[in-house]
C-alpha cells in the first residue's frame, strides 16, 4: 500500500466518518430520542427510592407509615424501569441497525472500489491482506457506529441528566463525585494512542496471517508435492504468534481500561461516602437525599466503565478506517480522457500503432522499452520472443491493463486513452497466458464477458466448437452446467485454456489477442482452432503470441522481441531470425 501524507489521512478520516454518519442520521437520531428517554426514565428512580426512604425514617411509629404512598413509589419505580428497558433495547436496535447498514455500504463501496483499480495496485497487495481489511477491519468499523456512538450518546446524557439531578441535591457532593475526572482528562490521550497502534499493528499482523493461509491453500499441491508443510506451517505459526503477542499487547491496554474507568468512579464514590456520611451525621443532609444521592452515583457506575469501551471501540474503528483509506484512496492509473469518444461499432477499428513504448513495472523492470510497430487493420500477427522478453507485457497494453510508462498507442489514428475504456475493451477478445475460470458453471464462465445486448457473435454453441470443446463436454456429467472447482481445478489445463477462447471468441471481438492460448493444447487440436480462428477473424486483427513455430504459418507477419526490443519484423513463411528457443537449464 502507497503511504498516506498524515494531514491528508487526518482529513480523509474526518470526512470518511462524518459521511457514514450522515447516511444513517435519521437512525441514529432515532436511536438517540430513545437514549435519552431510557435515561430520562431511569435517573428517576433515585430519587423515588430517596423519597420513599425519606418517608419511612420520617415514620416515628409503623402508624405513620403511609403504606399507599410508599405503594405508590414502588409502583413508580416498577414503571420507570420497565419503559427505560423498552427505550434501552429500542435504541439499540436503531443505532445497531444503522451501524450494520454502514458495514454493508462500506463492504460494498470497497469491493467495488477495488474493481475500478488496476494491476499495478494489487501488484502492490496481497490478496490476504486485501481479503481481511474488507472483512475485519470492516467489522471494525461497524462496532465504531454501534457501540461506541451507542454509548458515547448514553453517557454523554446520562453525565448532563445526573449532573442536573446530583447538583440539584448537593453541589458540594456534585464536586466531591467529579474530583477524580481530571485525572481521566490527562491520560485519556495516552489510551487513545496505545489502543489505536497497537490496533493498526495488530490488524497489521492479521493481514499477513491471511495472505500466509491465502497463498499456502492456493499453492497447496506444490507444498504437498515438495513435503513443504513442515516448513510452511512453521511459517505460519510465525506470523500466528506475532498477531497473537500483538493482540495481547492490544487486550492488556483495553483490559487496564475498564477497572481504570471503574476506579475513577469509584474513588468519587468513596469521597461522597465518606464525606457525605459526615453531612449527614452533621445534619446538614437528609438521609433520604443521601440514598438519592448515592443512586445517582450508582447510576452513572455503567455509562463511566462504557466512557472505556467508547475510547477503546472508537480508536479501533479508527485505526480500521485509517487501513481501508488506503484502499479508497488508491487511484486507478488507466483512467479514460474526459473527452475520450465511443468506438463506432460500424467502422474497422483502424490500426493499432505502438509509438515509443517504453514499459517500467513498479519495481524498475524494464519489460518494453522503445517499441515502434504497426499492427495493420485486419492483419494476422504474431509475436514471439524467448521467454521474459515482454510478450505478455505488450498485449496487456492494448486492452489498457496497464499504461506504458513512456510513449503512447494509437487505434485507429486515436491515442487509447482517448476511447472510452469499457467500448475499447469490448473490442478485444483477449486470452490470457494463464487461463483463469472462477467457481461457477462452465456456460457462466463462457459467458463472463457477454453482457445484455451483447450476444451478437457467433452464439455460445458455435464459440465452443470454435474453441473445440465441445467433446470435453460431453464427457463430462453435467455439460455446461457442470461446476468448474476454483479457479477451475477440476479441469485440465488444456481444457481451460479452451474455454478460455471460447470466452473471447463469444464476444465477436474485433481484435483478438491470444497469449500463448495453445501452449497446453496438442499441435493438431491447435493447428484446427487456428485455422476456424483465422475463418472467424477475416477482416479482423488478431494477435497471436507464441512459442510454436506451426502457428506461424497462417499469419501476415511476425514480430520478434527480445529483451524488450523488437528485433525483427518480418512476414511469412519463416521468421527472418527465429527466436531463440529458451536457454537449456544449467
Ligand atoms: P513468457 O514467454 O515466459 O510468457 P513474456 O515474453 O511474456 O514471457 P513478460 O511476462 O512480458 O514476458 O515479462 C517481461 C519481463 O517483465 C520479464 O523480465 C519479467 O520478469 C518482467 N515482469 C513481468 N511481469 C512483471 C511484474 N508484474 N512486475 C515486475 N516485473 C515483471
Ligand atoms: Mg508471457
Amino acid at each position: 500500500m502507497i503511504p498516506i501524507d498524515a494531514a491528508v489521512m487526518l482529513t480523509a478520516r474526518r470526512q470518511s466518518l462524518w459521511r457514514y454518519f450522515r447516511s444513517a442520521w435519521v437512525q441514529f437520531s432515532i436511536g438517540a430520542v430513545f437514549l435519552i428517554a431510557t435515561n430520562l426514565m431511569a435517573l428517576r428512580i433515585p430519587r423515588q427510592v430517596g423519597r420513599s426512604i425519606g418517608h419511612l425514617r420520617d415514620a416515628k411509629t409503623l402508624a405513620d407509615i403511609d403504606v399507599a404512598l410508599v405503594e405508590g413509589f414502588a409502583w413508580t419505580i416498577a414503571g420507570l424501569a420497565l419503559g427505560a428497558a423498552c427505550a434501552r433495547i429500542f435504541s439499540r436496535i436503531f443505532v445497531f441497525n444503522a451501524a450494520r447498514r454502514i458495514e454493508y455500504d462500506l463492504r460494498n463501496e470497497l469491493f467495488a472500489h477495488l474493481t475500478r483499480l488496476d494491476l499495478p495496485f494489487f501488484q502492490r497487495s496481497a490478496t490476504g491482506d486485501l481479503v481481511s481489511r474488507i472483512t475485519n477491519d470492516v467489522t471494525y468499523i461497524r462496532l465504531l457506529y454501534g457501540i461506541s456512538v451507542l454509548h458515547a450518546v448514553n453517557t454523554t446524557v446520562a453525565y448532563i441528566i445526573v449532573l442536573g439531578l446530583m447538583t440539584s441535591v448537593s453541589s458540594k457532593l456534585t464536586l466531591y463525585a467529579l474530583a477524580p475526572y481530571p485525572l481521566f482528562l490527562l491520560t485519556i490521550g495516552w489510551f487513545t494512542q496505545a489502543i489505536y497502534k497497537r490496533t493498526q499493528a495488530a490488524q497489521e499482523t492479521l493481514s499477513d496471517v491471511s495472505a500466509r493461509a491465502q497463498e499456502n491453500l492456493a499453492g497447496v499441491s506444490v507444498i504437498k508435492a515438495f513435503n513443504s508443510q513442515e516448513r510452511e506451517k512453521a511459517a505460519f505459526r510465525k506470523v500466528s504468534d506475532q498477531y497473537l503477542e500483538r493482540n495481547l499487547a492490544l487486550a492488556r491496554v483495553r483490559g487496564a481500561l475498564n477497572p481504570y474507568m471503574a476506579s475513577i468512579g469509584g474513588v468519587g464514590t468513596l469521597l461522597v461516602l465518606w464525606l457525605g456520611g459526615q453531612e449527614v451525621i452533621d445534619g446538614t443532609l437528609t438521609l433520604g437525599q443521601y440514598v438519592e444521592f448515592s443512586g445517582y452515583i450508582v447510576a452513572l457506575a455503567f455509562p463511566t466503565i462504557a466512557m472505556g469501551w467508547v475510547v477503546s471501540v472508537w480508536n479501533r474503528g479508527v485505526a480500521a478506517m485509517d487501513r481501508l483509506l488506503h484502499i479508497l484512496h488508491a487511484q486507478p492509473n488507466v483512467t479514460q480522457d474526459p473527452d475520450a469518444a465511443p468506438i463506432d461499432p460500424d467502422k474497422p477499428l483502424g490500426d493499432l500503432v505502438f509509438e515509443d513504448v517504453t514499459l517500467a513495472y513498479e519495481d524498475g523492470t524494464v519489460a518494453l522499452e522503445d517499441i515502434n510497430l504497426t499492427i495493420p487493420q485486419g492483419a494476422r500477427v504474431a509475436i514471439v520472443g524467448r521467454t521474459g522478453s515482454g510478450k505478455s507485457t505488450l498485449v496487456h497494453l492494448i486492452p489498457r491493463l496497464r499504461d506504458p510508462t513512456k510513449g503512447r498507442i494509437t487505434l485507429g489514428g486515436k491515442p487509447l486513452q482517448k476511447l472510452e475504456l469499457v467500448g475499447l475493451r469490448s473490442q478485444i477478445g483477449y486470452v490470457p497466458q494463464d487461463p483463469f475460470l472462477f467457481s461457477m458453471s462452465i456456460e457462466d464462465n463462457v459467458r463472463l464477458g457477454q453482457h445484455e445486448g451483447s450476444d451478437t457473435g457467433p452464439g455460445l454453441k458455435k464459440a465452443l466448437q470454435i474453441a473445440h470443446i465441445g467433446h470435453d463436454l460431453e464427457a463430462m456429467p453435467q455439460g455446461l452446467q457442470t461446476m468448474v472447482g476454483e479457479r477451475g481445478i477440476t479441469l485440465s489445463g488444456g481444457q481451460k485454456q479452451r474455454l478460455t477462447i471460447a470466452r473471447a471468441v463469444l464476444l465477436d471481438p474485433r481484435l483478438l489477442i491470444l497469449d500463448d492460448a495453445l501452449a497446453s493444447v496438442d499441435a493438431a487440436t491447435e493447428r484446427q482452432i487456428i485455422t476456424e480462428l483465422d475463418r472467424i477473424m477475416e477482416g479482423r486483427t488478431s494477435i497471436l503470441v507464441t512459442h510454436r513455430y506451426n502457428a506461424l504459418e497462417s499469419v501476415d507477419e511476425i514480430v520478434a522481441l527480445d529483451q524488450g526490443r523488437t528485433v525483427q519484423q518480418g512476414s511469412h513463411p519463416a521468421p527472418p531470425n527465429p527466436p531463440a528457443p529458451s536457454p537449456p537449464p544449467p
